[in-house]
Parts: C-alpha cells; sequence; structure tokens
C-alpha cells in the first residue's frame, strides 16, 4: 500500500506553487500583448495595429490560455489528490490516536512477513494491551480514559526509534510502526532484529516507558501494560497467524501478573486450544447439566463438631471427562457462563441442607462459593433471596464465599449487594485469604464474617515464616471480630498448631474429603448421636 506516498506534504506545496505560476502567465501574457496593441492604437488611433501586432496577441491570447488550462489542472489534480489523502487517512487511521488502524497494520505485517522471508531475517510483531483499563474507564470516566489512550500512544510512538520500524532503509520517511487495533490495544513491529533477545530489549524498554504516571486531568495515574512478541517468520505461516499468536502470548503474560512480556511459545496454542474446547463443552453442558455438587465438612476446631460444609461443583463431560472446577470455573466466568452455573449451584445446595434438616438431621451452615461476576449483577441479592424462599431455607443457614478480588470491585454496588444479603441473615466468608490483593480497610467495609486462610499458609506451618504469618492472619481477623477458618489442613500437625494458635474452623483432607451427598449423610449421623 502506497499510503505515504499520499502524506508527503512537499508534493502538494509543488503543486500550490506550479498552479501560481501558470495562473500568472496565464493572466499577465494575453493583458500584456493586449495593452501593446491598444497602446499602437491609441497613440495613433489612425494607424490601424499592423499585422505583426495581430499576431503577437494572437500568440500570447493563445499561450495565455493553455498556461491557464494547466494552472486549472494543477488545481483540479490538487483537490482530487487531497480527497483522495483524506479518504484514505480516514480508511487506515485511528481517529482517537490517529496512529494506523488495524487495516494498514496487516498491510505493513504482511510486507515485514514477505520482506523476512525474502532477505531471510527475522522482525517481531507484539501485542500491547494496557492492565486493568476497564477499571479507569470505569472510575475517572471514559473522556480521561480516551485521553490515557492518546498518551500511551504518544508515548509508545516516541520511545519506539527509527530502528524499530518498517523500511530502515529510509528512516527519515519512516513513521513508527505502532497501530491501535481498537480498545486498549495497541500492536507494533520490530523489524530486523538479531533474535527473541533484542525484540525482548526494545519490549522491555516500551514497558518501562509507560510505567512513568500519566498526568490526566490534573492528577497522575500511573499504568502499566502486558505485551505478547510473535517472531516473524518463525511463528506464523501468515499475518493473521502471526497476530494471533502475539495476541495468545499477551494472555499469557496478563496470567503471569501483567506488567510483563512474553514471547509465544507452541505450548500458548495448545492451552488455547483447550480453553477453547473447554468452553465449547460447558456451553453444550448448560443445556444437559452433567454437573454434581460434593460436600466437603468444615469442623470446630476445638469441639471437632461439623459446623458447616463447603459445596463444591464437580463437572463430568461425556466428552472431555473429569474437568477440575479451577480450570472451567474461570473459562465459565471469561464466557458470561457463570451466572446460570452459579444459580444452579446454590439452588442445589440450598435444597440439599433443606433436605437434610427435614430428615431430622443438625444441619451444619451451607458454605457456596461466589463469583465476583455473579455478585456484580445489579439483580444478585434478589435471585439469592428468591432462592432461599424458594427452597424454604432460612438465612441464617447459607454463608457465602467471596474471594479478594470480588470485594475489590466496591464501585459497582457489590458492596450494596451484600450488605444487604448480611442484613436478611446470610452470612459472607472472605475465601483463600492471603492470595490477593485486599486491604484492611476493604475487610472493614465489607460485612464478613469469617475469613478462610489459603491453604498455602496453613501447609507452610512447620517453617518459621509459615507460622508467623498464619498466627497473624488469625490474631487479625479475631480483632476485626471475624472468625478464622484455615483450609487444607492435611496433617495432624498442621492442626494441632492451629488449635493452638486460636484458629476456629478447620477444613481439609485430615477430616474428610469433598463427597457426594450420600456419604456426607454419615457425618451427619455421627453428630446425631452425638
Ligand atoms: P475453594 O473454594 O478454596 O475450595 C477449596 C478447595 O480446596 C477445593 O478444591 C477442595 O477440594 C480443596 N481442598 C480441600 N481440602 C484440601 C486439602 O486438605 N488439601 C488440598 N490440597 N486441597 C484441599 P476444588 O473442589 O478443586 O475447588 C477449587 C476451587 O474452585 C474452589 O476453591 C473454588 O474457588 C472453585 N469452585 C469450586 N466450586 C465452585 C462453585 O460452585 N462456584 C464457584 N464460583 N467456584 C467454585
Ligand atoms: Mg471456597
Ligand atoms: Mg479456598
Amino acid at each position: 500500500m502506497r499510503f505515504r506516498k499520499w502524506t508527503i506534504s512537499g508534493f502538494p506545496r509543488t503543486l500550490d506553487r506550479g498552479a501560481f505560476v501558470a495562473y500568472f502567465l496565464g493572466s499577465v501574457a494575453p493583458l500584456a500583448a493586449l495593452g501593446v496593441v491598444v497602446e499602437r492604437y491609441a497613440l495613433s488611433p489612425a494607424a490601424l495595429p499592423a499585422e505583426g501586432h495581430y499576431a503577437i496577441a494572437l500568440v500570447a491570447l493563445v499561450s495565455g490560455i493553455c498556461v491557464l488550462s494547466l494552472g486549472s489542472f494543477l488545481m483540479l489534480r490538487r483537490l482530487v489528490t487531497r480527497a483522495v489523502e483524506r479518504s484514505l487517512v480516514q480508511a487506515y487511521s485511528d481517529p482517537l490516536t490517529g496512529l494506523p488502524n488495524r487495516l494498514l497494520f496487516n498491510r505493513r505485517l504482511e510486507r515485514t512477513l514477505a520482506d523476512a522471508r525474502r532477505h531471510n531475517h527475522l522482525s517481531a510483531v507484539c501485542f500491547l494491551d494496557i492492565d486493568g483499563f476497564k477499571r479507569i474507564n470505569d472510575s475517572l470516566g471514559h473522556g480521561v480514559g480516551d485521553e490515557l489512550l492518546r498518551q500511551v500512544a504518544t508515548r509508545l510512538k516516541e520511545n519506539l526509534r527509527s530502528s524499530d520500524v518498517i523500511g530502515r532503509s529510509n528512516s527519515a520517511r519512516c513513521e513508527p510502526s505502532i497501530s491501535r487495533l481498537g480498545g486498549d490495544e495497541f500492536t507494533f513491529l520490530i523489524s530486523e532484529v538479531s533474535g527473541p533477545k533484542s525484540a525482548s530489549s526494545v519490549v522491555w524498554r516500551l514497558l518501562e516507558a509507560l510505567r512513568k504516571p500519566f498526568e490526566l486531568e490534573g492528577r497522575e495515574v500511573m499504568v502499566t501494560a502486558s505485551v505478547g512478541i510473535a517472531m516473524i517468520p518463525t511463528d506464523g505461516e501468515d499475518p493473521e497467524t502471526l497476530l494471533r499468536n502475539a495476541d495468545l502470548a499477551m494472555y499469557w503474560a496478563k496470567g503471569c501478573g501483567r506488567n510483563n512480556y512474553q514471547l509465544f511459545a507452541e505450548s500458548m496454542d495448545t492451552t488455547a486450544q483447550r480453553r477453547l474446547n473447554v468452553e465449547r463443552c460447558l456451553r453444550r453442558s448448560l443445556e444437559q447439566y452433567p454437573f454434581s455438587l460434593v460436600y466437603q465438612p468444615i469442623r470446630d476446631a476445638h469441639s471437632a463438631r461439623v459446623v458447616a460444609v463447603e459445596a463444591l461443583l464437580r463437572w463430568d463431560d461425556p466428552e472431555l471427562g473429569v474437568v477440575g472446577p479451577s480450570e472451567f470455573i474461570p473459562v465459565a466466568e471469561e464466557a458470561g457462563l457463570i451466572a446460570p452455573l452459579g444459580e444452579w449451584v446454590l439452588r442445589t445446595a440450598c435444597a440439599q441442607v433443606k433436605a437434610w434438616q427435614d430428615a431430622g438431621y443438625r444441619a451444619p451452615r451451607m458454605c457456596v462459593n461466589a463469583s465476583g461476576i455473579q455478585i456484580r449483577h445489579p439483580s444478585w441479592a434478589s435471585r439469592v433471596q428468591a432462592i432461599l424462599e424458594n427452597t424454604g431455607l432460612s438465612p441464617e443457614s447459607l454463608e457465602l464465599e467471596i474471594t479478594e478480588s470480588t470485594i475489590l470491585s466496591e464501585a459497582d454496588g457489590t458492596l450494596e449487594a451484600l450488605r444487604e444479603l448480611s442484613e436478611r441473615g446470610v452470612s459472607l466468608a472472605l475465601d483463600d485469604f492471603g492470595t490477593g490483593y485486599s486491604s484492611l480497610r476493604y475487610l472493614h467495609a465489607f460485612p464478613i464474617d469469617r475469613v478462610k486462610i489459603d491453604q498455602t499458609f496453613v501447609q507452610s506451618v512447620h517453617t518459621g515464616i509459615g507460622r508467623s504469618l498464619t498466627g497473624a492472619i488469625i490474631s487479625m481477623a479475631h480483632s476485626l471480630g471475624m472468625v478464622a477458618v484455615a483450609e487444607g489442613v492435611e496433617t495432624e500437625e498442621q492442626a494441632e498448631f492451629l488449635r493452638e494458635t486460636g484458629c476456629d474452623e478447620l477444613q481439609g483432607f485430615l477430616f474428610a474429603k469433598p463427597s457426594p451427598p450420600d456419604q456426607l449423610v454419615q457425618f451427619l449421623e455421627k453428630e446425631k448421636d452425638e
């Protein structure tokens, strides 16, 4: 694509000058000829102009007309050029940042791939996504979000040296290859690199540049980004595959904690294929429901009585076999399938505990995991209440387990929904505590009854630091008026330490693995007898 030919500013300027000279000569020449004839005739009206004068006037007139036509032609050409230029700029650039858009980037990528193959060299295509951009947009408004995108675009452009652009042979005429694909996604090419290492160092430099604060409406905002890198031509046969692989690597970088880059590897593709398969089967399963719930008892640390059970979802898919919740729950969340699934879990668990109560067991509290995405739904609190009413379960028998990331999204009505449920008697537990980023302010703001200490802490109590951290979490929970529950208790030593440190409730394989409802009844039977 010869887009740049139309944007060289010198070209139209030359046309301007040419048209002006043509118009000047075209107007002056016939006027001069007319002047000569009039002057002769006026000075001696008796004398008719000589034939030579008529010839001069005619030549001047004809040449004037020619030059005027040339000027008009040049002006017309200029207008057409401008119109074409404007429509090309519109078709190939992103209106927000002025950067090339996806269409132009694809053409450049095509050319870079062809060059890399022809000259047998390596280049890199990079996919950059701003971390947590949605949060900035939601909290500071779309206007600020747009301004941030513009500033990010400028900073990326400034920091991509001329050596990182296409067409190095004529770097003075090169624009940086950075493009905006849409949203907060940017792509760029690093041409003719010696290997993945040098591409990575360019990317690292860009990430460092982005870490410096941005000034948005008088306040400083810090952002980070994640980048995926695919090598050209080794990581893809065609531009689409290359871009998809760079995108995959970017997702990998996000999964590795964000604010970093990842080079594409074949295994990422395998993982992505698996994820797609899981999503496809999950969609189909939502019609047939090959799901079940297993229940794991939670004991009082001192009396050893079963005070609660946690409902854990199981999926035995006809095609994929058994898939663990740690794998399919995140997929269900991303694919927007968690709401119906979560609702099924809640309804089934509530109906189960009610059935135990009706059968005369001293039914324990039912703990149900709730995903942050579910909770953010505006009608979630009323759905929970409807399920409680339909199953006839009292709210005091239900506990919802939420994770730290859920309570961080305070802005979108989560707090109100949780408060509403808490006021009606449903208790709340903060699951996997210690693995997220919750601040004490959030712990204080939310109506949390229990803190579930993540099993990584529990399983490290044989070390000094593990003991200190676990002890500190228990003290913190107590001082905030919360109950401390330890997850993943596997050995008697761990249980002993937890009891001594004042932990209130214990859950883990040491006491029981999650089991189907008929097996759990055996635990409830024992409780009945005691
Ligand atoms: P979680 O809520 O923290 O559940 C505890 C997990 O630890 C369960 O894994 C349980 O089987 C396992 N576990 C219990 N005791 C021990 C132990 O002593 N040692 C070890 N190594 N593990 C133990 P599971 O069932 O694979 O669930 C994993 C996660 O999936 C859950 O972690 C929860 O976050 C999510 N999950 C499960 N069911 C649901 C659900 O219905 N809805 C939602 N949103 N998430 C769910
Ligand atoms: Mg849980
Ligand atoms: Mg947990």
